[in-house]
């Protein structure tokens, strides 16, 4: 049976996705917690800068370019089918809520 991916809707702590996400990019992919560059979700199953654990995958510019950053993420997943895929926009947009909301707390 082929299977598709859907968008679901979930609750998460903004800061367990950022301290265990995997950014993938065109070349190389950096960690949500530390910002360490250049990894490869094909070696890195944690960062071997801060040693996190990836549990979540995203790519930047998804929602510009869709059909070449739904490969790259799709990828990912084929290898670490363990990984939760997370929308970058939803994860950026929620990071800055937070961020706002500490501020002025
Ligand atoms: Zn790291």
């Amino acid at each position: 049976m082929a299977h598709e991916y859907l968008r679901i809707f979930k609750e998460f702590s903004i800061e367990e996705v950022r301290d265990h996400l995997l950014i993938l990019g065109d070349l190389s992919s950096d960690c949500g917690k530390c910002r360490a560059i250049g990894l490869d979700f094909n070696k890195h199953e944690n960062c071997p800068e801060c040693g996190a654990p990836f549990r979540y995958v995203t790519s930047r510019r998804l929602e510009l370019h869709p059909e070449e950053r739904f490969r790259i993420v799709r990828r990912a997943l084929e290898k670490r089918p363990h990984w939760t895929f997370i929308d970058y926009l939803d994860f950026q947009k929620t990071l800055g809520q937070k961020k706002a909301r500490d501020f002025f707390a």
